[in-house]
């Protein structure tokens, strides 16, 4: 068997084992076989590091300047973009995410970096009036203090990235924990920390294949507040573990995200966008628009343009050129998946094309899925699948088209596709998402804010505001008169 490559956390600066020397394997979802080593760390390393971020916040970190911090940004987005190649292929091999699009993203990553150096010298309090002439009063913005920011197995640096940047620029330090399932990756980014010229202990990552280490991180006293993106049901379990210790949350959860397709639409368009919002990076995206409500009208036509596209995408080793959908990224991801082309089956949908486990290329391969016939009762409609199938269902009016996109408890992206500018933003008023594209689909920047309604979370990540979600206001009163007042009134 060929060698594992092996990796190390890092806490305070320095490249760290686990303390009691524990590791676990992270299995090539398209080889099948297991690719790396990585630290299985407890408690006791996860203790190691808040404190080590702590440490870095009441010392060299903290008496930094916003310059000087931006200075640290630039520099981490520079490497990133230089290291791209290697992280980019660190990320298909721990997850079967395609390298076209992964070289992408990284390439990109750099920006997001940039973006929030950008922003780290704006960070402005404000001086404010008093009733009493006597007072000056003034705000500080000051860091929330430790942030464990904890991350899901797809994208991970992408997502890693939403937290720490903004993070970073207001002063934070932050302890990231990837996911069990690809943590190869976050590893390899750690390794550029130090060069960029972060104080030890700015940013650790610390890895587990334990979910109470994970559990214990979140709940951490030290903790100051948790950035979390994952299922609904673990961020629930983060809030809870958030609340005990009254540490602010940022939750990033599941989305069932609308596709909404009005007759008037460009249909050969809005199957390329419903091609990429559910197939690409095999479906297993957080704003996957895996729910297409169309008009009865044009239903036929525009079920034929996906079923005709979806049917030729090449499946595959994710890192050749020419694939377009690699496999699903682990074991219990993939029985997941084709458990619900048997719930649909059972529920009387119709499976227009896949519904099958592609079993012919190693890996872990399921076949791009359409599913029409689906009620606003059946599974399909109603649950997350994290993986390539549609589920087709049609209206016959716009208020009807609104309550189908509205009906989830979810409320992360949607789309809606027509020519008619007026309806166009009408519909992107009433869908109750935190994202909505026109006539387009999976577009994100560092500058747009991200984030969901209801189920999908609290908080948004990226844009301007993102900072303020890791500052707290400071107010200052300074007594201008040098006399003294009556010591038992207020005010
Ligand atoms: P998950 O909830 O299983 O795990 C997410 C992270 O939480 C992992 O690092 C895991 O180790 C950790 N974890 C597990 N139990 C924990 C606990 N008790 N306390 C603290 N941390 C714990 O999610 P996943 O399977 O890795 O990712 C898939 C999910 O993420 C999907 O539901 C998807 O929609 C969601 N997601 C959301 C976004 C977004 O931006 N909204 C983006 C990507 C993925």
């Amino acid at each position: 068997m060929a060698e594992l490559e092996t990796f190390r956390m890092l806490i305070g600066g320095r490249p760290t084992d686990a303390a009691s020397g524990a590791t676990f394997e992270t299995r090539n979802p398209y080889t099948g076989r297991p690719w790396a080593s990585v630290p299985d760390c407890g408690p006791a390393d996860v203790d190691a590091a808040v404190a080590a971020a702590r440490s870095a916040l009441d010392g060299e970190w903290g008496a930094m300047t916003p310059f000087a911090r931006a200075a640290c940004l630039r520099r981490l987005g520079d490497l990133v973009t230089e290291h791209a190649e290697a992280l980019a292929r660190t990320e298909v091999a721990d997850s079967g995410k395609l390298y076209r699009e992964m070289i992408g993203q990284l390439t990109g990553l750099g920006g997001w970096y940039h973006y929030f150096a950008g922003i780290a010298p704006t960070i402005e309090g404000r001086q404010i009036p008093s009733p009493n002439p006597d007072h000056l009063v003034y705000t500080r913005r000051e860091p929330v203090g430790v942030v464990a920011a904890i991350t899901p197995w797809n994208s991970p640096l992408l997502l890693m990235t939403w937290k720490l940047a903004p993070a970073l620029a207001a002063g934070c330090t932050v302890v990231v924990k990837p996911s069990e399932h690809s943590p190869a990756s976050t590893l390899r980014f750690a390794e550029l920390i130090e060069q960029a010229g972060f104080p030890a202990g700015t940013v650790n990552v610390v890895t587990t294949n334990d979910r109470d280490t994970a559990a214990h991180l979140a709940g951490h006293p030290g903790v100051d507040k948790v950035a979390f993106t994952g299922s609904t049901a673990t961020g629930r379990a983060v809030a809870r573990a958030a609340a005990e210790n009254i540490a602010a949350v940022t939750l990033e959860l599941g989305g069932k995200s609308p596709q909404v397709v009005f007759p008037d639409a460009d249909l050969a368009a809005a199957a390329n966008g419903i091609v990429a919002g559910v197939f690409a990076a095999t479906g297993q995206t957080c704003m996957a628009g895996s729910r297409l409500i169309v008009h009865a009208d044009v239903h036929d036509e525009l079920v034929r343009l996906v079923v005709e596209r979806a049917s030729t995408i090449r499946l595959g080793d994710p890192n050749a050129a020419d694939t377009e959908m690699g496999p699903v990224a682990n074991e219990p991801q993939y029985e997941k998946v084709l458990g619900f082309f048997d719930t649909a089956r059972a529920e009387g949908n119709t499976i227009a094309c896949g519904g099958a486990a592609e079993s012919g290329l190693g890996g872990l391969f399921v076949q791009p899925t359409v599913v029409t016939g689906v009620t606003r009762e059946s599974t399909l409609f109603r649950e997350e699948v994290f993986g390539p199938v549609l589920a087709a269902l049609t209206f016959t009016d716009e208020d009807e088209a609104v309550k189908l996109a509205n009906d989830t408890p979810y409320g992360l992206a949607g789309a809606v596709w027509t020519k008619d500018v007026h309806r166009a933003h009408r519909i992107a008023g009433r869908i109750r998402a935190g994202s909505v594209w026109i006539n387009a689909y999976r577009v994100v920047a560092p500058s747009v804010p991200f984030g969901g309604f209801g189920r999908s979370g609290i908080g948004r990540e990226n844009g301007v505001h993102a900072v303020d979600g890791y500052l707290a206001d400071k107010a200052v009163w300074v007594e201008l008169s040098g006399g003294t007042r009556d010591p038992f009134t207020l005010g």
